[in-house]
């Protein structure tokens, strides 16, 4: 019997999911950064097997909104809680005050199994890792929670084998030699964000997103045009950086990786415009995506 279903990865920014989900579905697939809320977007990893097909979505952190930007981060999250077969809530020891009471309300009365993963159990003492497993336990009444590590890959072997318990007997749902439902490009802007949130401080990377301009395949070379959306006009010289080294910098640590991903050689252009308020512009955001 084949078995397939969809489990979706919550928890606040910062937590580890990107990390649990790339490590799992064994690709650099959605950004990892220090910074909080770089996820955006609903990202699907797929394991596949021949008998069975684990189709994964990494959404944005639980956030209260603040822009309209949060609220469409919200949405995602919220339909997350109704189409998933398996929930995984990825709690971080290091941060652990679960301000979550909010939602767990609405987790323990779930529709489908709850597991809790407390991470970063590499990082804290193990009297943390007892006291919050108790904690955790007795809030959410999940039906199954590790103590793991994302970074470390310690102990994901059971929370895969309790995630394949769970899913219902069924078909697959994408083409097993598929691994992401998300194009090329997205990844290639995503890759561009996250040096951006790596390479300036403070309110740079919460206003800036990426456009991929253009995409033209050569002989021996892939040729990128990239658009650096910032939201004023004060910001531009900030990215752009002194005789444009800022952007430079950019452009060569995302290049470097675009070519690791996928294994061409590349040449990335970056340029920055400034489109005020992008982020509460609801046409905006209907264009990046963000919207169907
Ligand atoms: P997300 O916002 O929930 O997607 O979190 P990320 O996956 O982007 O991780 C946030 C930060 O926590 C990054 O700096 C990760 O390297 C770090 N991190 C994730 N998992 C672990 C872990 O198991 N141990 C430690 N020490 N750090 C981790
Ligand atoms: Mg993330």
């Amino acid at each position: 019997m084949h078995k397939a279903g969809f489990i979706n990865i919550i928890g606040k920014p910062n937590a580890g999911k990107s990390t649990l989900m790339n490590a799992l579905v064994g690709e650099k697939m959605s950004i990892i950064t220090p910074k909080a809320q770089t996820t955006r977007h609903r990202i699907i990893g797929i394991v596949n097997h021949d008998d069975f097909q684990m189709v994964f979505s990494d959404t944005p952190g639980i956030i209260k909104p603040k822009y309209g930007l949060h609220e469409r981060m919200m949405d995602f999250v919220k339909s997350s809680m109704h189409d998933a077969d398996v929930m995984v809530l990825v709690v971080d020891l290091k941060d652990p005050n679960p301000e979550l009471e909010e939602i767990a309300d609405k987790l323990v009365h779930r529709n489908c199994p709850l597991i809790i993963l407390l991470n970063k159990v590499d990082a804290v003492q193990t009297a943390v890792i007892t006291e919050q497993v108790d904690v955790y336990s007795k809030l959410f009444k999940p039906d199954a929670l590790f103590p793991i590590s994302a970074l470390m890959k310690a102990n994901l072997e059971p929370v895969m084998m309790q995630i394949l318990n769970y899913l219902p007997d069924s078909p697959p749902f994408f083409d097993k030699e598929e691994l992401t439902d998300k194009p090329e490009r997205f990844f290639i802007a995503e890759i561009i964000r996250e040096k951006i949130f790596l390479n300036y401080k403070k309110e740079i990377p919460y206003s800036t997103e990426v456009v991929i301009e253009s995409f033209k395949e050569e002989k021996n070379i892939l040729r990128i045009a990239a658009n650096i959306l910032v939201e004023r006009k004060s910001q531009k010289p900030i990215v752009i950086g002194r005789g444009g080294e800022k952007l430079k910098r950019v452009g060569t640590h995302s290049r470097e990786d675009i070519e690791a991903f996928l294994g061409k050689k590349v040449f990335l252009e970056l340029y920055v415009k400034v489109v005020e308020d992008w982020r509460n512009k609801d046409s905006h955001l209907k264009n990046f995506g963000y919207r169907q």
